[in-house]
């Protein structure tokens, strides 16, 4: 148990922020946490639960004094928060966050934070449909990986040291130029949840039709697909606006793809339909075989009893 900073101030309580207080937590890694949430709610909850050493009424308190502040918001609220917490920081501080989209945040944070501190967005790979302060485990970063995205210039031992807490954390630690993260993210994340917002929508327009048996009869390939799009809209929201061009980009490909599968379906071509899910399932493999993923059938979920 190393404490890596004597001073960590977290912005924004929900499930990124509160799995990294626990996490923190678990390895030691921070002497005193602060929190702060916009909403009284928020906090009230926070204090509950013992999320955070001390829960703060202003950001400008929660971050006085930290040498780590931690912008857990959302994407689109990250430039206000940065302007309201800027007067506020300790000189020599870092200043990361865990946005889901990297080249939107340097824009909407950097032009606010003073020259004497360190800006280091970060991304963590990690997460659940859940939301809120409640819904955050010490585990959540375990063997997942956590992409710094150094802005030019950044100190290498500010860079060392963040890089430690995520490790500390149980994250594997890589690095990533902003532009890339947002393409990479786009085809692993980005355009997956909206394929899966768009299923589960023509499958609620449908059920009309059904007379509810797409939810009594609900099988794998749709309850995955609700699963994803059962995420927090503020935040999938916030993705597709700030991550435009590759979401787009990605988009545009899927659709091409789409109409080359229905035309094997028209006109009976199993030939390529078999060779493409052929490729397709090699991909799963090497996802399980990276550790990212496990082999148990039904993706190892337990059987709900009744
Ligand atoms: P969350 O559980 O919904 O919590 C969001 C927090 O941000 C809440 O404390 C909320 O405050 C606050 N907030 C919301 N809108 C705000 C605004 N306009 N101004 C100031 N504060 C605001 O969210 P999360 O899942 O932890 O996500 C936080 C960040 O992590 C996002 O940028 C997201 O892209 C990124 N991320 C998420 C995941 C994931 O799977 N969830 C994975 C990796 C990265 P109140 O509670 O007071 O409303």
């Amino acid at each position: 148990m190393t404490v890596i900073y004597d001073r960590v101030a977290l912005i924004g309580l929900g499930l990124i922020a509160s799995s990294m207080f626990w996490a923190m937590k678990r390895g030691g890694l921070a002497g005193e946490v602060t929190g702060y949430a916009r909403s009284a709610a928020t906090r009230d909850t926070a204090r509950r639960i013992g999320l955070c050493d001390r829960v703060c009424d202003t950001a400008a308190e929660a971050v006085a004094g930290a040498d780590l502040v931690v912008l857990c918001v959302p994407v689109g609220a990250m430039g206000a928060v940065a302007a309201e917490i800027a007067p506020h920081l300790k000189p020599g501080a870092t200043v990361s966050d865990v946005g889901s989209v990297k080249a939107a945040v340097i824009q909407a944070v950097g032009p606010h934070l003073p020259d004497n501190v360190h800006f280091i967005p970060a991304h963590p790979l990690a997460g659940t449909e859940h939301s809120g302060p409640e819904s955050g485990f010490a585990t959540l970063f375990d063997n997942r990986w956590c992409l710094l995205v150094p802005v030019e210039g950044t100190d290498a031992d500010a860079l060392d040291r963040l890089s430690r807490l995520w490790a500390g954390m149980g994250a594997n630690v890589d690095t990533m130029e902003a532009d890339h993260h947002d393409l990479v993210l786009a085809v692993t994340s980005h355009a997956p949840h909206l394929i899966a917002y768009t299923m589960v929508g023509v499958a609620d327009d449908l059920r009309r039709v059904t007379d509810s048996e797409v939810i009594k009869y609900s099988a794998a390939g749709f309850r995955d697909f609700t699963r994803i799009a059962a995420s927090d809209p503020t935040m999938w929201r916030d993705v597709f606006l700030t991550n435009k061009e590759a979401t787009l980009e990605i988009l545009g490909r899927f659709t091409e793809e789409l109409f080359a599968l229905q035309r094997a379906i028209r006109t009976g071509d199993g030939d390529h339909l078999h060779a493409y899910f052929t490729r397709t399932r090699a991909i799963r493999r090497g996802i399980i075989e990276a550790g990212q993923d496990t082999d148990a059938p039904d993706f190892g979920r337990v059987k709900a009893v009744r």
